[in-house]
């Protein structure tokens, strides 16, 4: 259905916005959308720097690689550099990525006290863990928010990836131009304070699944999206066409 032109939105009028996309999005998904890791995580954090600018199968195979070759992942972190380059050799930039891992992996043990493992996230708030991830090389508000809500911690942090990030600017939810780091606290700040990790996950799921079905990169499917009559992109896409059409 098209309408008049969208106007820009102020703060609480864009929250309302974002609820009510939220709730189209997950009647047409199906929520609550299952989770699809029950990782530790620091093993999530390990498949979440393994996965950077690489296809999932991949990623996947190069984790599980790491993990049939050695113990644990202090003997990832010992190990020559050339071994954990070849175990990972699925993913891209194996060169880059296995001194990095190693790297990451000494920082966090130094940072505690010896110990290898993530599990203290747990005590700490979001935005305290998130900054304390961020601080690691190569960990930025995409990997620290995944890491908190994909792993078996469960806690309430938006991650926002390409397919997310598209669909939430042609919503007009950030503005066009903005980068995929900055767009998270934005688009974090327009969800609920008090919704549960289920909720946000189920945020950034339905947002996900909607560029990877409905509003692809190339020629999105506005015609038959559930949230056209809220999109200012999708209607000036569909005027546009409507008006090529008249004049054809
Ligand atoms: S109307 Fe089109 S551009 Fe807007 S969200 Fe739907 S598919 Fe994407």
């Amino acid at each position: 259905m098209l309408s008049e032109p969208l106007p820009p939105l102020n703060p609480t009028a864009l929250k309302q916005k974002t609820l009510l996309v939220h709730e189209r999005l997950c009647v047409a998904y199906k929520c609550p959308i299952a989770y699809f890791h029950n990782l530790d995580p620091l093993s999530e954090l390990i498949s979440a720097l393994l996965s950077h600018r690489t296809k999932n199968a991949d990623s996947s195979r190069a984790f599980r690689e790491l993990r049939s070759r050695f113990d644990d992942w202090a003997a990832v972190r010992d190990a020559p550099t050339a071994e954990v380059e070849a175990a990972i050799a699925a993913c891209t930039w194996p060169e880059q990525k296995a001194p990095r891992l190693q790297q990451v992996l000494r920082l966090i043990t130094e940072k505690c006290d010896g110990n290898l493992t993530l599990d203290f996230l747990d005590d700490l708030e979001v935005s305290e863990a998130r900054a304390w991830l961020e601080e690691l090389p190569g960990v930025g508000p995409k990997t620290s928010a995944a890491v908190l809500a994909f792993s078996s911690l469960r806690r309430p942090a938006l991650p926002v990836d390409s397919h997310h990030h598209r669909v939430a600017a042609r919503l007009g939810l950030i503005p066009a131009k903005l980068a995929v780091g900055p767009a998270h606290a934005v688009l974090e700040a327009q969800l609920p304070p008090d919704w549960d990790a289920q909720q946000v996950y189920d945020n950034h799921e339905v947002l996900m699944l909607h560029g990877q079905k409905v509003c692809f990169f190339h020629n999105p499917a506005c015609s038959r999206c559930v949230v056209l009559d809220l999109c200012p992109f999708g209607q000036n896409r569909m005027r546009s066409a409507k008006t090529k059409k008249a004049h054809s």
